[in-house]
């Protein structure tokens, strides 16, 4: 039947604003408190053990690598 998957709003990932959440980002933000921006499987980067950043955290860390 329908191979389009149809993702209620509310549902989908805030990067791509296609695909399903599946991911919620786990990159601290220094108060304790995790980003906790959701993200699907593509845009989400895992590292392991369970731990996913969103692309945005992504970037972050990457600068953050750069200026050391
Ligand atoms: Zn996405
Ligand atoms: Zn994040």
């Amino acid at each position: 039947m329908p191979d389009l998957d149809i993702v209620p709003f509310k549902d989908r990932c805030q990067f791509c604003r296609k695909r399903r959440v599946t991911k919620q980002c786990d990159f601290p933000k220094g108060t304790g408190a995790a980003c906790s921006a959701k993200a699907c499987d593509e845009c989400a980067v895992s590292l392991g053990n369970e731990i996913d950043l969103c692309p945005k955290c992504v970037e972050m860390v990457v600068k953050m690598q750069k200026k050391l």
